[in-house]
């Protein structure tokens, strides 16, 4: 008799946000562009150069996070995650891990807003932080050559990382969660959220376990995901190497694998690394911040209706039928 799992899936989820500048620099976050034309002392950290946040950054972070029912810090500080690796000019990026600026929310998915119905009902999946970094450069190994070629362009750009609660339990809600903070993202115009272009990219977080058991099975953590299409097949190749690994008396080692996206398989790519490993430490380059109760009242202010709101105030105000009005609110923009 085969034993029946079940997964156990959390996210950490990372969005470019769309500031005209980076976030401790002037240089333009334009996509593209002549490779390391959108450079300065900062993002390619020359000595002596110091970083000053970029406040839209600060506006954008915490309209996400109040639009996903975070609770907002009141201080919130950077921290310097150490380590080496060529597009990552100051050995260290830029991050928080102590005192991140979003803190406890959740959304909730499988509702009438998702356009995944197989979702059973509503569901709602815990986040548990989100914060502020900067991007690295992006390495272009040359195709046939032995040279590798870096351009900082992305180097500084603005990210935020969303770290669920382990609470989905299948490729389905995934998508569906993804999709979910998609679309409040772009109402708020804070990003693109395009998995294609990297304005939006998700590590996957697996583990399996007995169903109806409490204790969570050894996880690893997949990277490199681009599209819905690879996150499912993902999940499914990790989810059956991971029962088969259990079934032969094996573990299950915690570690980082990475998603082949033509040969349809993961392989270990390191170790799962520990925020020890990282040496964080408070970046003594950067003030921390003080968010006032002002700040939080004007970005309050300013959020747009989104779209459960928008839903139920067409169903109210025109006759349309519930088709149209869910295609119509997609996007705020045609919404509009
Ligand atoms: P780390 O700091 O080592 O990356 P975290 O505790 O922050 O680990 O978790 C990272 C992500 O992994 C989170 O999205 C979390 O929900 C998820 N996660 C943690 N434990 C498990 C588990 N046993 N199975 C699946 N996902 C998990
Ligand atoms: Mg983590
Ligand atoms: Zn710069």
């Amino acid at each position: 008799m085969t034993k029946k799992y079940e997964m156990v899936i959390g996210l950490e989820v990372h969005v470019e946000l769309a500031t005209r500048t980076k976030i401790f620099c002037g240089c333009a976050t334009a996509f593209g562009g002549r490779p390391n034309s959108h450079t300065c002392p900062v993002c390619t950290g020359m000595p002596g150069a110091l970083p000053v946040l970029n406040r839209k950054v600060l506006e954008y972070a915490a309209a996400v996070g109040l639009a996903t029912n975070c609770r907002i810090a009141r201080y919130c500080k950077f921290d310097r995650k150490n380590y080496f690796y060529p597009d990552n000019p100051q050995n260290y990026q830029i991050s928080q891990l102590y005192l991140p600026i979003c803190r406890d929310g959740y959304v909730e998915i499988g509702t009438d807003e998702s356009s995944f119905q197989t979702c059973s009902g509503r569901k709602r999946i815990r986040i548990h932080e989100i914060h502020m970094e900067e991007d690295a450069g992006k390495l272009i190994h040359e195709e046939g050559g032995d040279r590798t070629l870096v351009d900082y362009n992305r180097s500084g750009v603005p990210l935020i990382e969303i770290v669920s609660e382990p609470d989905m339990s299948d490729a389905e809600e995934v998508i569906a969660f993804l999709e979910k903070l998609r679309l409040i993202i772009r109402y708020l115009g804070a990003s693109d959220c395009r998995l294609q272009e990297g304005s939006m990219r998700a590590d996957v977080n697996l583990s399996v376990r007995e169903a109806g058991t409490e204790k969570m099975g050894t996880r690893t953590e997949m990277k490199n995901l681009n599209s819905f299409h690879a996150i499912r097949e993902a999940i499914e190749s990790e989810r059956q190497r991971q029962i088969g690994l259990i079934e032969s008396g094996q573990p299950v080692i915690q570690e980082t694998r990475r998603w082949d996206e033509a040969e349809r398989v993961s392989c270990s790519m390191r170790s799962k690394e520990d925020a020890r490993d990282y040496r964080y430490f408070p970046d003594p380059d950067l003030a921390p911040v003080s968010i006032s109760e002002a700040f939080l009242e004007e970005i309050r202010s300013r959020q747009p209706e989104f779209r459960t709101e928008k839903t139920e105030r067409f169903r109210r105000e025109y006759d349309i039928p519930e088709y149209d009005i869910g295609i119509i609110t997609e996007s705020r923009h045609m919404a509009d």
